[in-house]
């Protein structure tokens, strides 16, 4: 008597198991659908400033706020970005230039 009543609490508690298991899939369905929908209205709606973070219009390619600080601050980067290549540039020349000025001689 008492492994048959085990027997059938173990189905009755595998069933009900399935069923949340079930219940679970389709939360986690309708969740992921909705995030999605939400996530991409969001994301077709408005963008970002690169720099403080603010929200801009999306029709802005620059991806930078009104503000002057934000602006400055993308003018300083780009300077130090171009300063820094054209010290690449000069450093990679001045490790070739031994080089090629072999090559030239050989050929
Ligand atoms: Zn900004």
């Amino acid at each position: 008597m008492n492994t048959k009543r085990l027997k059938e609490a173990v189905k009755k508690s595998a069933e009900s198991m399935g069923k949340i298991n079930e219940n679970v899939k389709e939360y986690a369905k309708s969740t992921a659908k909705s995030t999605f929908k939400s996530g991409n209205k969001n994301f077709k709606d408005h963008k970002h400033c690169k720099i403080c973070g603010k929200t801009i219009s999306p029709t802005r390619d620059d991806l930078l706020c009104n503000s002057q600080d934000c602006i400055d601050t993308v003018e300083k980067d780009l300077k130090v970005k171009k300063q820094l290549r054209l010290w690449m540039i000069i450093l990679v020349i001045a490790l070739l230039s031994p080089q090629l000025l072999t090559l030239s001689g050989i050929l």
